[in-house]
């Protein structure tokens, strides 16, 4: 575990005392790196501890509060429920994270699950399958691919000409499903009409 001991109050014995669940505070230094947005944490801005037991000791975990706010709101309501800060610590109205967290839940919500398809609104995108560019106002169909990130492995959207679904449907970091896909691309173009729909199951051609 690279950095998570770093930041350990050092007026605390971790051989004997037992560490709070969490620890809200102000970075001590601007060294501590956000386990949510991956990026550092300023001095001075407010981080929330949690407290992982691990094999190579316990430490804490920092977040952005903030972003642990949208992401982890029960360890926050957890946080403040115990009071996990310092006297004399300034921390945000717990309504105020709350908003944090329902804006975003919405922003999540409001996101296009995919597969779904669209003209392109421009002629900068690329196919990320054959590496072409898709001309401006051709449709496009935007599936799911499993990328590496920071050693996890998860979801982003990429898009593909039609004509070259089939070859991306078929490699294997596609998470997209070839079983059902065509309901999925119906139920995700409600927008569309049949016409347009008939148009692109045209360009995409046979799945198999
Ligand atoms: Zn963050
Ligand atoms: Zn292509």
């Amino acid at each position: 575990m690279p950095d998570s001991n770093e930041d350990i109050p050092s007026e605390t014995n971790v051989e004997e005392e037992v560490l709070a669940p969490y620890l809200i505070e102000a970075a001590r230094s601007s060294r501590s790196k956000c386990r949510t947005c991956k990026r550092k944490i300023e001095k001075d801005l407010l981080r929330i501890g949690i407290l992982l037991e691990g094999p190579y000791g316990t430490g804490y975990l920092w977040h952005h509060l903030n972003c642990a706010a949208r992401r982890r709101f029960e360890d926050v309501e957890a946080a403040y429920e115990q009071v996990s800060w310092a006297e004399g610590v300034e921390v945000p109205e717990l309504a105020e994270l709350k908003k944090l967290q329902e804006a975003a839940e919405k922003k999540k919500a409001d996101k296009q699950e995919s597969p779904w398809a669209e003209r392109a609104k421009s002629g900068r995108s690329k196919c990320k399958n054959c590496e072409e560019v898709i001309e401006k106002e051709t449709w496009r169909v935007i599936l799911d691919r499993e990328v590496e990130f920071f050693g996890q492995s998860r979801n982003t959207q990429v898009n593909i000409h039609p004509a070259c679904v089939a070859a991306e449907l078929a490699s294997d970091d596609c998470s997209t499903e070839v079983d059902g896909f065509e309901e999925a691309l119906r139920e995700n173009c409600r927008g569309l009409s049949e016409e347009d729909f008939a148009e692109i199951l045209k360009g995409i051609g046979e799945l198999y």
